[in-house]
């Protein structure tokens, strides 16, 4: 067989992201901007996040990171790719 390829990255889409309603996006655009300035990383038109902070955002909107991943793509923030960036975890 061959050599497995490497999970397709969370890539946030920040254009689009400052384009959706506060009153939807308002938790996602905080937590983006404070990975930003954690990293010193401002300039950019996208931002790759961890899928760990997937999971976070999971708990923070009250949806499992599957759905959350459906509604990121459904705004444009997140490329259809990003599906099969997450990882399915069989607990609970
Ligand atoms: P940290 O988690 O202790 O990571 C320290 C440094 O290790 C980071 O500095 C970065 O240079 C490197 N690093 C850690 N994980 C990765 C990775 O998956 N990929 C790459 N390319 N580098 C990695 P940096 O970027 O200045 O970030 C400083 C601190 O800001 C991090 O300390 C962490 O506490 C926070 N941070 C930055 N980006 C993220 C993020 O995407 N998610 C979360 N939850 N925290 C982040
Ligand atoms: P990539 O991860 O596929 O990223 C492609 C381009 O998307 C990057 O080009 C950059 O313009 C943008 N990009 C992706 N994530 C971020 C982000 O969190 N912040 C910002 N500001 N821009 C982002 P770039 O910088 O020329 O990098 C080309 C390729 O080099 C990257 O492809 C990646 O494979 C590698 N690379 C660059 N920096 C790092 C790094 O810190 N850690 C690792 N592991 N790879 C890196
Ligand atoms: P990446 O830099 O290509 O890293 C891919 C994966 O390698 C990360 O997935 C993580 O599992 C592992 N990895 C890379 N560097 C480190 C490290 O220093 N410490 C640890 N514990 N693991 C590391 P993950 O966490 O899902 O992150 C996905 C992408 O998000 C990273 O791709 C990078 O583009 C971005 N990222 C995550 N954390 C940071 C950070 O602290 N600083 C920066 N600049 N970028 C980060």
């Amino acid at each position: 067989g061959g050599a497995a390829e490497p999970p397709p990255k969370l890539v946030l889409d920040l254009e689009r992201l400052a384009q959706i309603p506060a009153e939807k996006a308002g938790p996602l655009q905080r937590y983006a901007a404070t990975i930003q300035s954690q990293r010193g990383d401002y300039n950019g038109k996208v931002l790759s996040i961890r899928q760990d902070d997937l999971r976070t955002l999971a708990v923070i909107y009250d949806q499992s990171p599957s759905v959350l991943t459906e509604q990121l793509i459904g705004w444009g923030v997140l490329d259809a790719d990003a599906r099969r960036a997450v990882v399915v975890h069989e607990d609970a």
